[in-house]
C-alpha cells in the first residue's frame, strides 16, 4: 500500500497515465481508502485543465524557472 507521500510523488504521472500498471493499480488502491489523496487529485486534476487552458502561463512560467536554474547553475559551476 503507498503512502501519501507516495502517492503525491506519482500524482503528476498517475494523471499523465504515465504510470505502469502495477504503479497505477497501487495508487488507485490508495484512492479508494484515501479520501484527503482524492480531493488532492481532483484538484490537480482540474489545474492541470486549467494550464492547459491557458498555454501561455506554463511556459512564462518554465522560462523563469529555466533562468533560474541556470544562474544558480553558472555561480556554481565556476571554472
Ligand atoms: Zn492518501
Amino acid at each position: 500500500m503507498l503512502t501519501c507521500k507516495e502517492l503525491v510523488a506519482r500524482s503528476s504521472d498517475y494523471l499523465d497515465g504515465q504510470l505502469d500498471l502495477g504503479e497505477k493499480l497501487l495508487a488507485r488502491q490508495h484512492l479508494l481508502f484515501c479520501k484527503n489523496c482524492r480531493r488532492f487529485i481532483k484538484q490537480m486534476r482540474l489545474a492541470q485543465a486549467t494550464i492547459k487552458a491557458l498555454p501561455e502561463a506554463p511556459v512564462d512560467d518554465v522560462d523563469e524557472i529555466v533562468q533560474r536554474m541556470t544562474a544558480a547553475h553558472g555561480t556554481h559551476d565556476k571554472p
